[in-house]
C-alpha cells in the first residue's frame, strides 16, 4: 500500500470508527470470511459488527492508539484504504484529526450513523 500522506494508522483509527457501513464485505471469498471470528461479524453477515459507528474489532482510543484485532483477516475495503485518500481525510476531519503536525481536536464525539 502506498500512503498519500504519512499518517500513522495505529495512532488514528478514525476510518474504523466513522460509519457502520464502512467495514463491509465485498470481494472476499467465503473461505476468507469463514476465518473471521463470528463475534466480529454483523448479524446480517454483510460486514463487520459495529458498536454504533465503531467496528467491534477496533481496540484503543481513536486519535491516540488503536489496533485491529483481525488485522490479518480484515475485509478488503480495509486493505484498500490508503492513508491520505478522501475517505481517510473525511474520517480524520470528523474526529478533529488533521494534517501531520496539527493537534487533534474533539476525538470523543459520536460520528454520524449512515
Ligand atoms: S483514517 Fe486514515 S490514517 Fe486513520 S486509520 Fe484510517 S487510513 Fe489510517
Ligand atoms: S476490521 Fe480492522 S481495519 Fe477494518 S474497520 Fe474493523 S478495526 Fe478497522
Amino acid at each position: 500500500m502506498t500512503s498519500l500522506i504519512d499518517f500513522d494508522c495505529q495512532s488514528c483509527g478514525a476510518c474504523c470508527s466513522f460509519s457502520p457501513t464502512w467495514p463491509r464485505f465485498s470481494t472476499e471469498t467465503d473461505a476468507a470470511l469463514d476465518l473471521l471470528p463470528a463475534h466480529f461479524v454483523a448479524a446480517n453477515q454483510q460486514g463487520m459488527r459495529c458498536d454504533g459507528a465503531r467496528c467491534s474489532a477496533l481496540v484503543g482510543r481513536v486519535g491516540s492508539q488503536t489496533s485491529c484485532q483481525v488485522y490479518d483477516l480484515r475485509p478488503d475495503v480495509c486493505r484498500a484504504c490508503v492513508p491520505g485518500d478522501d475517505a481517510c481525510l473525511t474520517a480524520r476531519a470528523f474526529f478533529g484529526l488533521g494534517q501531520p503536525g496539527l493537534p487533534p481536536g474533539h476525538i470523543d464525539a459520536e460520528p454520524p450513523i449512515n
